[in-house]
């Protein structure tokens, strides 16, 4: 396919055309494939490029009988310039053809995939334009698509743009955040259930953005990690984190005991100078590193085990502990828990989520807990946000917890509080019934309002239910 570079050039000539009325008409239709990253990240970049070749072809086909031009436009998107279409309806037939291209699974190695679609486009029928804003039209649409749920095709009207404007300069923004001190931390208690006490805390990143109000990750991180602010975002949240442990060592007993978490991306790893980033930053704020820990969720880590586990030992090493995130959300794969050197293993949701009994839920629990132990690593059960599970977890041994029922995530200064307050004599589970309430009489940021409010932004779809839907064993 054309790159970006020559779809604008022929986008530039087609809009000057449409001006001098040598042309009726233009559609820009921009076509995005759902979860492209999924499958990048399960059956390897090949396999992604493989795909969207096949998708492509199929695209062409669709658009056979039009005059057009079809080109990629970003990692997962392709980009159709339609000329002298008829007026808007016919595009959206064209778009509904284009959906219906890619019901049949595509072979991909030795497996069927079927892939979802979203289609944002724009038609244009007088007026000079220049190129960046007639795609920026159809990306508006995209965008639009891609927050309703459902919508699979939207069409550009003028009064979409205020909606998206500002989601669609995020990529931008994103350079500035740093700079204007826009990025905070959040911190989330993980309590000791024996102990009954806060063990640590793990360090949540928020941008409060000028327009956006309070973004969680899931709204920018990955815009970060594929326009490479994710180097410079993480090691912000690094250097703060280790301060933070520097002023909390000095205001807490001396003996107190706690770790903060950082949670690292698979991006953030490929940065080459990360190791000896983090020993200067510890270095420089007297924090021994047993205080610092790193969360890697084993999603990032497929593509390049044998880098991440360089890296990773070498942290190891210094004395930082290593937390496998969101196990049984992935693959769940106990390979990895094998070849990288991981402390503690994340369980995401232990009891909730899954389909089956009370009793089949406390089974494959208490297997998970088993086999952590088996392999010498710690569990901390994540997302924990009732009392039943919390009193079940305490029961079959768990070592850490987290979630709502404990606290939401916390101001640094509240975090402290609960830290000063450890080890409290109120066992939170393990044995006072009423103890529940003291977590809950923290004073909690403003935050739990938003993420009750959208819960989905925290609670992302479970890929493994979505690789199962997708990928059909051949036959
Ligand atoms: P995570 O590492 O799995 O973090 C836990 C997420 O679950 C947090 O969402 C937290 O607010 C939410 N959560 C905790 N307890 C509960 C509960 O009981 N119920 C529900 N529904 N949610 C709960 P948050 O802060 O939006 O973070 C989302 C993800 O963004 C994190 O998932 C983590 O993967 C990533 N993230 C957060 N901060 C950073 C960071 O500094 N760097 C990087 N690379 N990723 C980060
Ligand atoms: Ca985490
Ligand atoms: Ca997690």
């Amino acid at each position: 396919l054309p790159n970006r570079r020559y779809f604008m050039s022929q986008l530039d000539r087609a809009l000057r055309e449409l001006h001098a009325r040598r042309r009726q008409r233009l559609g820009i239709i921009l076509i995005e494939i759902d979860r492209f990253t999924l499958i990048n990240d399960t059956l390897g970049h090949t396999a992604g490029d493989d795909l969207l070749l096949q998708a492509a072809q199929r695209f062409a086909g669709v658009l056979e009988a039009t005059e057009h031009l079809l080109a990629r436009w970003g990692e997962d998107q392709c980009v159709a310039l339609l000329y002298d279409v008829d007026p808007a309806a016919e595009l959206r037939t064209l778009a509904a053809a284009l959906h219906a291209a890619r019901q049949e699974p595509f072979a991909l190695r030795r497996h069927r995939v079927r892939i979802a679609t979203r289609i944002g486009f724009t038609c244009i029928e007088r007026g000079l334009r220049r190129p960046e804003e007639a795609v920026r039209e159809a990306d508006v649409a995209l965008t639009v698509a891609r927050r309703q749920p459902g919508t699979a095709t939207v069409e550009y009207t003028p009064d979409l743009g205020g909606a998206a404007a500002s989601l669609v300069n995020l990529e931008a923004d994103l350079h500035l955040a740093l700079e204007r001190g826009e990025f905070a931390l959040l911190f989330q208690p993980i309590f000791d259930l024996g102990a009954g006490r806060v063990a640590g805390v793990e360090a949540l990143l928020r941008w409060r953005h000028p327009l956006e109000g309070i973004l969680t990750p899931q709204r920018f991180l990955s815009i970060a990690e594929e326009a490479g602010t994710i180097v410079p975002i993480t090691r912000w949240v690094i250097q703060q984190v280790c301060r933070l442990i520097g002023d909390w060592r000095s205001s807490l007993p001396r003996d107190a005991d706690f770790f903060v978490s950082v949670n690292l991306s698979a991006a953030a790893l490929r940065d080459p100078g990360l190791w000896d980033y983090v020993r200067r930053v510890l270095e420089a704020a007297r924090v021994p590193p047993g205080y610092l820990k790193f969360e890697l969720a084993e999603r990032g880590l497929i593509e390049n085990v044998s880098g991440a586990r360089t890296v990773l030992a070498a942290f190891r090493n210094m004395g930082i502990e290593l937390m496998l995130d969101d196990f049984g959300t992935g693959y769940s794969s106990l390979s990895y828990l094998q070849l990288l050197p991981f402390d503690y293993v994340k369980i995401d949701r232990p009891f909730a989520n899954r389909a089956g009994s009370e009793r089949a839920n406390n089974a494959i629990t208490a297997a998970v807990l088993q086999m952590t132990s088996s392999l010498g690593l710690r569990a901390v059960a994540e997302v924990v946000e009732t009392e039943a599970a919390a009193r079940s977890l305490a029961q079959l041994g768990c070592h850490l917890a987290q979630g709502f029922y404990f606290s939401a995530p916390l101001e640094a200064a509240d975090a402290l509080q609960l830290l000063r307050r450890s080890p409290t004599p109120a066992t939170i589970v393990a044995a006072a019934p009423a103890a529940a309430e003291a977590p809950r009489a923290v004073s909690v940021a403003d935050e739990t309002q938003i993420l009750e409010e959208t819960p989905t932004m925290v609670l992302p779809e479970t890929p493994t239910v979505v690789l199962e839907a997708m990928i059909d064993p051949e036959g």
